[in-house]
This record gives C-alpha cells, sequence and structure tokens, in this order.
C-alpha cells in the first residue's frame, strides 16, 4: 500500500512545508537490498560499564563485520571497551569527531547497582548526536529476573526505560533503539540477534526488550541461506504479511508449504510457484485441519521445522453490537487453531528437532483497541500461550510471537482513512512498516543460532505510541 504523505514529505517543497507547520517528517527506512549485504557497515561505537560480560563476545561479532569498531576513550572509558578486541580503535568522543556511527553498542551487563547507571550518561551523552540516520542503538543488559541483590535488578530494569526513551529520541533519523536481556552465561547465544538488531532486516523494530536465554550450542549455518534444509509450514501465505513470510523463508533457504482457504489458491498458487512451494488448501478452523496438515508435512517432506501461524481475521463490532459468529471465528482463528495444529504436530513427533514456532499477536492483543474486543483477546491469547508454552516444548525447540503494529497490507487499506493515518505516524518512525519488517523478524526467530530467543514477543510497530 502506499504511504503519500511519506512520500511528499520527502519531496524538497515537503521537508519545508511539515518543517514550517510543525508535523511530523519520517525518514524512508533503510531495509535489506540483497541477502548477502553485510550486517552492519560504516563506523560502529561500542562501550562498556564496569567489567560488561559480553564485550568479548561483542567484539567477535563486530570484527567479524564489514564495520570498523571505535571504543569510547576520554570521559568514557571504559577499560573493558578494549576488550572488544584489538580491532578497535580507541576514539576520544570529547575531541569533536565528525564521525557519524551507524551503531552505538552498549554492554551494561557489569552495571551493578543504579550509581552505575553513569556509565551510560557518559557514553551516549557525547555520542547520541553523532548516530547517523538510519542507525542503530543496541544495548545488552542482564535480564533482572536473574538479579538477586534489587540495587542489581534496579540497575538492570532500568535500561527498559533508558533503551525506550532513546528509540523515541531517535526515530526522527529513521534509526532504532533496541535493548538485549541475556541470562547470565549466556553470551555465546548473543550473535543471531545483534546481527538481526544491528541490521537493515530490522528497520522497523524498535523499542524493543529481548530476552535471550542458555541454549544448547547451536549447528553452524551458512549465515547467507540460514535456513537451508529446512521445512516452513506458513499459514495465510496467499497475500499481506503471509506471502511475504513464504518468500523470505524462501529466500533463507527454507522449503515452503503454503497453506490458505479455498477461495484463496488462485492467489496461493500464484505466490507459491516462483518460491518452488507446495499449497495446500485448508480451513485452519475445520474440525480436520489439524490431522490434514500433519498429513501433508509427512507425505511430503517426514515432518517440518518452522511453523508459522500467521493466518488471522478481524471481525470489528462494539462487544454489545458484536454477533456471536463474530466473536466465535475470530477466536477460532486466531487462537484456537494454533493450539491445535501444534498439538498435532507435537503429538506425531512431526515438529523436527531445533523446531520454530512462530505466532503472529498484534499490538492489539497488547493496548486493547475499539471495537476489538474479540480481536484483542485472541491476540493477548497468543501471548499468553507462547509464554506458557516456552517452558513446556522439547529442548531445542523454541516459540515466540511477533506484535505487528500498523502494517501495509489489505487487512489496513480496508480501515478508514483517518485511523489509517492515525496508525501509520503514531509510532516512534512516523510511518507503517511493510509486511517484509514481520517476515524478517520472523526469520531472525527460525534462525537455528537463535536458540536462545525462546517464549519472547517483539513488536514490530517501529516503537508505537500505544501500548506498554
Ligand atoms: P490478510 O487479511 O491480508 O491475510 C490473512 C490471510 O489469512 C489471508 O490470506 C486469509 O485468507 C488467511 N486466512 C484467514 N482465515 C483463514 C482460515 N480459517 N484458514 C486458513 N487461512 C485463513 O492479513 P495480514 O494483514 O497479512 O495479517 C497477517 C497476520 O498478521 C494476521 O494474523 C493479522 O491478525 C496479523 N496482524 C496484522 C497487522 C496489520 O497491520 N496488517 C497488524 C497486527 C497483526
Amino acid at each position: 500500500m502506499s504511504d503519500m504523505y511519506l512520500k511528499l514529505v520527502n519531496t524538497t517543497v515537503g521537508k519545508t512545508a511539515a518543517q514550517t507547520l510543525g508535523l511530523p517528517s519520517p525518514v524512508p527506512l533503510n531495509r535489506l537490498k540483497r541477502a548477502d549485504q553485510p550486517f552492519i557497515e560504516g563506523d560502529v561505537l561500542v562501550g562498556a560499564g564496569n567489567g560488561g560480560k559480553a564485550i568479548a563476545t561483542l567484539g567477535g561479532v563486530l570484527g567479524a563485520s564489514a564495520a570498523t569498531v571505535h571504543h569510547a576513550s576520554g570521559k568514557a572509558t571504559l577499560e573493558d571497551s578494549a576488550k572488544a578486541g584489538n580491532k578497535t580503535r580507541a576514539l576520544d568522543l570529547a575531541s569533536g569527531t565528525e564521525r557519524r556511527f551507524s551503531a552505538l553498542v552498549f554492554d551494561a551487563t557489569g552495571l551493578r547497582n543504579p550509581d552505575e547507571l553513569r556509565a551510560l550518561f557518559d557514553f551516549f551523552h557525547p555520542s547520541i548526536k553523532k548516530l547517523g540516520t538510519h542507525g542503530r542503538v543496541v544495548i545488552i543488559g542482564q535480564d533482572p529476573a536473574t538479579c538477586r541483590k534489587a540495587a542489581h535488578a534496579a540497575a538492570q530494569q532500568a535500561l527498559e526505560g533508558f533503551t525506550r526513551s532513546i528509540g523515541k529520541e531517535v526515530g526522527r533519523k529513521g534509526a532504532t533503539a533496541n535493548l538485549l536481556w541475556m541470562a547470565p552465561n549466556a553470551e555465546n547465544r548473543l550473535e543471531s540477534s545483534l546481527r538481526f538488531f544491528l541490521s537493515a532486516r530490522s528497520a522497523f523494530v524498535s523499542g524493543q526488550v529481548v530476552r535471550i536465554g542458555k541454549a544448547e550450542d547451536a549447528p553452524t549455518t551458512n549465515p547467507v541461506a540460514p535456513l537451508t534444509g529446512k521445512v516452513a509450514l506458513v499459514t495465510g501465505a496467499s497475500r499481506g504479511i503471509g506471502a511475504s513470510i513464504a518468500e523470505t523463508l524462501t529466500r533463507d533457504g527454507a522449503t515452503v508449504i503454503g497453506l490458505d482457504i479455498e477461495p484463496a489458491m488462485d492467489d496461493l498458487e500464484q505466490v507459491m510457484q516462483p518460491l518452488e512451494g507446495k499449497a495446500l488448501a485448508c480451513d485452519i478452523t475445520a474440525a480436520d485441519a489439524p490431522a490434514k496438515i500433519a498429513d501433508f508435512v509427512e507425505k511430503h517432506f517426514g515432518g517440518v521445522d518452522l511453523v508459522i501461524h500467521n493466518a488471522g481475521i478481524t471481525r470489528d463490532k462494539t462487544l454489545g453490537n458484536m454477533p456471536e459468529h463474530f466473536w466465535d471465528m475470530t477466536i477460532a482463528v486466531n487462537l484456537t487453531a494454533e493450539e491445535h495444529i501444534n498439538d498435532e504436530l507435537m503429538n506425531r513427533e512431526l515438529l523436527r528437532e531445533n523446531g520454530r514456532i512462530v505466532c503472529i499477536s498484534s499490538i492489539s492483543g497488547i493496548a486493547g483497541n475499539f471495537g476489538q474486543t474479540n480481536y484483542s483477546a485472541a491476540k493477548s491469547g497468543v501471548i499468553g500461550y507462547v509464554k506458557a508454552m516456552a517452558r513446556q516444548v522439547k529442548q531445542g525447540i523454541t516459540i515466540n510471537a511477533v506484535a505487528p503494529g500498523f502494517i501495509e497490507t489489505q487487512m489496513t487499506a480496508a480501515m478508514p482513512i483517518t485511523l489509517r493515518e492515525a496508525g501509520r505516524r503514531m509510532n516512534s518512525l512516523s510511518q507503517g512498516g511493510q509486511p517484509v519488517d514481520v517476515a524478517e523478524t520472523i526469520a531472525w526467530y527460525c534462525n537455528p543460532t537463535s536458540g536462545g530467543v525462546n517464549g519472547n514477543v517483539v513488536r514490530v510497530c517501529g516503537q508505537s505510541l500505544i501500548g506498554k
């Protein structure tokens, strides 16, 4: 779908008009152009506070990237920054460098009490204005739930408010800020998340907090096609976000089974044919759907590695005016069907080792929405389901959710224009997302090296102002 305002405001006349009238001036986002594009380029500044535990991993990941890595010196001198590897160069920010950074990365895992939060100010105060357009801020902390002392938990929790506020300050440059909360000793599970949040793949993901736990060593993968050899099931794949998920997972090496309802078969065939995937006609709410899907994956592939529950519907009405079948259908498609399909695949042991399940929630499931009691209940239910299942799935398997905000699809094109415009502008990046933004987030969850990312709900919403 086309966002005319975004186009207009990026013309010379439009830019001046928006500035004069105090209107939002969104910057077109920089999305991935080629699958083999380096995940980060340009100048990256790293820092660490008081014995950061992730700095060596950070040095390894960035050292192997196409970026030139600097560590802060001068007032923000942090001995640990030097541990980011001998490829890094010391940079005195107080000297007034004219450099523009493509990313600022700070290891805050060593901050043990509120006094030590000063390290954040010392690192970011001189550097934040030097973050370039489309820049990335990534902060690494320790999950406060794993901190025994209250002062330690306070310092680590403080990173959440800090990161979300930075996201709101840098969004106008098309830049993002995100926080990775590690479990103790989970440094070796950071790489896939660092690569995602530093790259163009996460263009519309900002203000998010991801928990990374310990996991078994992941098999080494081909960074350009990490899903090679994997079989993916994508529901609702005939259009919109589902079609983009099918394309993105195929790009990453997977063989995709696209599923949709019978009337959408022509569209589904058109999506699946160039991808050389398989199309399956199925209404996921039908009583025999779980068995039909399980039989199909067993017959054609002997099992499935990635299950993406994307199919969804809205049937909006205020609660007092809502017909019964609006309620029933919305809960059935968006929530119940996912549970039944997963149960069948797992009971028949068709979800393979290191399997990945991804469910689609919505910011409506987090913040609630007028006229969407049914949809919001279903999408909130998805979050509860994912969090509970994350503790129950077999070791190596993960289950996570994405909660899209306003994404440009046929679903949102059908909204009244005033609501549509509000949906687009009410986030830190002042624009709607594209289906591919959701698809890239799912591809990161599905990566074999994302084994430590389990039970998370990541919003793909440009840091929507709605919700918590
Ligand atoms: P869409 O309406 O364009 O596509 C949904 C697909 O699901 C369609 O192809 C449809 O035929 C299929 N589907 C519906 N009922 C089905 C059933 N019973 N069995 C099998 N397939 C069925 O929607 P979209 O905008 O691409 O959204 C995809 C997902 O993302 C949905 O779960 C939606 O709730 C969620 N979401 C979208 C947005 C957004 O802004 N577009 C925001 C938040 C969440």
